[in-house]
């Protein structure tokens, strides 16, 4: 019963709406099991049904699966370069509320206290049905839920301070979440090997592999940025030479124009992009091609068949698109070149890392409920 309670959650989750019919072939039940079991997650005021979308064909009416209206939520939240964010998230993914500023240079103890203070207004406004949390960050998160953001200049940042003793708290790197949700709801779903990058200051992003986010032994892979693509004269802020994320970046735009260090990378990144000025479409164009020789080298290394780009990958796409091509092209093997796979942009965006946040907060809230 609580697995397929959880199953049935699951299915939900994954398609709001969907009919009950549809839902009991999806979990291999009968339907007089699933009326049971939609029944007692009624109960539990977790799931509820409504009428389907006139679909204009003929037959008996059917009814869809929809959360609860007194269901559980979840709190989502992104730590980005300059603002910060929370979602509250309802199973299937609605978002019914959100709070958010901008960092305005504060540090991030003070940042993590500002997002706690809102997350805590939101469960007393949600009567305490928000249960857990899933936080995206620009850095590594350890075990005992410790940041660690060198871009930013932050270290040892304790994330527990957003929601001390929740229940479920997962926290993780933006690019990486970013690749699962991209892969569970974005443009990437249904893909063999997925890899997902993300430029914002610095680039980082994740490989999906069948569906499953490759993690790594310390669960810090997918620091894509940090392989030697770029110009080795050039030192990065996690203290290696030559990063390809110091070539890609709002910090390759300001060095190619001669422009001091920007305080809002991603901003200014943006703007530099968007611009039709001729130096700054020259270091663009520059950027582009060491975007796209670079992920020629993943692609090869990994046989990658989809490459999602995301954060300013998404402006560097749609700008430089040719220049992008040419070093794809240039840097693939021969055998590859026939089909190349696609470069396209997330389908989710900038909403991407926090997406994620509140996937995995959800399954891991999932299996909690039942
Ligand atoms: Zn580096």
């Amino acid at each position: 019963m609580t697995t397929r309670a959880t199953e049935l959650l699951r299915v939900v989750h994954a398609r709001p709406g969907v009919t009950r019919a549809d839902a009991a072939r999806m979990i291999g039940v009968g339907t007089g099991a699933a009326t049971e079991l939609v029944g007692r997650l009624g109960q539990a005021q977790l799931l509820a049904e409504g009428p389907t979308a006139p679909s204009g064909a003929r037959g008996r009416p059917t009814t869809a699966l929809i959360p609860h209206p007194r269901g559980p939520l979840i709190a989502a939240a992104s730590i980005t370069h300059e603002s910060w964010r929370v979602d509250v998230v309802e199973l299937g993914g609605s978002v019914l509320a959100t709070a958010g500023e901008n960092l305005a240079g504060r540090g991030g103890d003070e940042v993590v206290a500002a997002l706690g203070a809102a997350v805590q207004r939101l469960r007393q406004e949600h009567g305490d049905r928000i249960r857990g949390i899933g936080i995206s960050v620009p850095g590594t998160v350890s075990r005992d839920l410790m940041l660690d953001a060198s871009q930013l200049g932050w270290h040892d940042v304790d994330l527990a301070v957003a929601w001390p003793r929740a229940e479920t708290f997962v926290a993780g790197n933006d690019a990486t979440l970013a690749a699962s949700a991209e892969s569970r709801r974005g443009v990437a779903v249904g893909a063999s090997v997925a890899l997902h990058l993300r430029i914002e200051a610095g680039l980082g992003g994740a490989v999906v592999d069948g569906g499953k986010v490759l993690i790594g032994a310390l669960g810090a892979s997918g620091e894509f940025g940090h392989m030697p693509f770029g110009d080795p004269a050039v030192r990065c802020p996690c203290g290696a030479y030559g990063c390809w994320g110091t070539a890609v970046d709002g910090s390759a735009l300001a060095r190619l124009l001669g422009h001091a260090a920007p305080r809002d990378p991603v901003s200014y990144a943006r703007r530099i992009i968007n611009s039709p000025e001729p130096g700054p479409v020259a270091a663009t164009a520059a950027v582009a091609t060491a975007l796209g020789r670079g992920i020629a080298g993943l692609v090869n290394g990994l046989d990658a068949d989809l490459v999602t780009l995301g954060g300013l990958g998404v402006d560097l796409l749609a700008a430089a698109p040719e220049q992008i091509a040419a070093a794809y092209g240039a840097g693939l093997m021969d055998f590859r070149r026939a089909a190349p796979p696609p470069v396209l942009p997330a389908l989710l965006g900038d909403d991407g890392p926090i997406a994620g946040a509140a996937e995995e907060a959800w399954t891991a809230l999932l299996t909690r409920l039942v």
